[in-house]
């Protein structure tokens, strides 16, 4: 059983199948999420969107009456601003393809953002998910590479799931870019390592103290393991029990529950152990 061990002092989640789907908030998660924040366990929370900023997420949390501090909330466009910030690799001049959100995180930190190339050189070329992505972008995208930008992929998403329905991820557009330039992007979001370690770390705890909630095998579960962190699907998206009983090792949730809201159920009191395992 992988679900014993150290005691989880904090719980990090995902937001779209775990908090909500779509605009429409998962029964309970409310009062887990208030369940969480009264005994001490932050939430953290961690998406792989990179369209919008923490503050966007805090508003649409306090729309389900979820009161969320925006230091609490990291999205993949937060996590790259921080990879610039802790690796050191600014000054720095980024050609962006993606929305507001990977902009305005990469601006605060003080990357210079461009959306094509100019007189001065690209260091950078960061790629997220982008609706209004063209042939225009990818040809400077690729340009930019191949005179000597680093690529770097947000996340890897292939889909996004919307009210409804599945539109391609930033994934897609990230394989695009990343065939044109025939080069590796650095990983950002999750299942990098990178995404779990720097929630733990915004925790103020060991990786093995931090539990990840999440609905996708391959990011979130994937992400948790390969950081250190014990993880725990919930039924309420995209992954289902039978894939995970399926799934190679490093997918494997230490704990399945049906939704958020049996998380107190698993965590108990405050002191207590993780809870049951598989
Ligand atoms: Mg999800």
């Amino acid at each position: 059983m992988r679900g014993g061990g150290a005691q989880i002092r904090a719980v990090i989640l995902d937001l779209d199948g775990v908090i909500y789907r779509g605009r429409t908030p998962i029964p309970g998660a409310k009062e887990t999420a208030d369940w969480l924040a009264r005994n001490g366990y932050g939430p953290y929370y961690l998406t792989n969107n990179s369209t919008q900023t923490r503050e966007y997420y805090a508003e649409m949390l306090a729309g389900f009456g979820i009161e969320a501090n925006p230091d609490h909330i990291v999205t993949s466009a937060s996590l790259t601003a921080r990879y610039f910030q802790d690796n050191g690799l600014l000054p720095a001049t980024a050609l962006v393809i993606g929305e507001g959100g990977i902009g305005e995180e990469l601006r605060r930190v003080g990357v210079r953002v461009v959306r094509r190339r100019g007189k001065r050189p690209i260091h950078y070329v960061v790629v997220g998910m982008d609706r209004r992505f063209t042939y225009r972008k990818l040809h400077e995208a690729q340009q930019a590479v191949l005179a000597g930008a680093e690529l770097i992929a947000t996340n890897r998403d292939a889909t996004y799931p919307v009210e409804g329905n599945v539109i391609p991820g930033g994934g897609s557009i990230v394989a695009a870019v990343a065939t044109a330039c025939e080069r590796e992007p650095i990983l950002i979001g999750k299942p990098s390592a990178r995404a779990g370690e720097a929630v733990a770390r915004l925790a103020g705890v060991r990786p093995e103290e931090a539990l990840m909630v999440g609905d996708r095998l391959e990011t979130d579960i994937l992400a948790g393991t390969r950081a250190g962190l014990r993880t725990c699907l919930v039924l309420t998206g995209i992954s289902s029990e039978e894939e995970a009983r399926a799934a190679p090792e490093e997918m494997q949730p230490d704990f399945i529950l049906p939704s958020i809201a049996d998380l107190p159920k698993l965590l108990g009191s405050p002191g207590s152990r993780g809870g049951r395992g598989r």
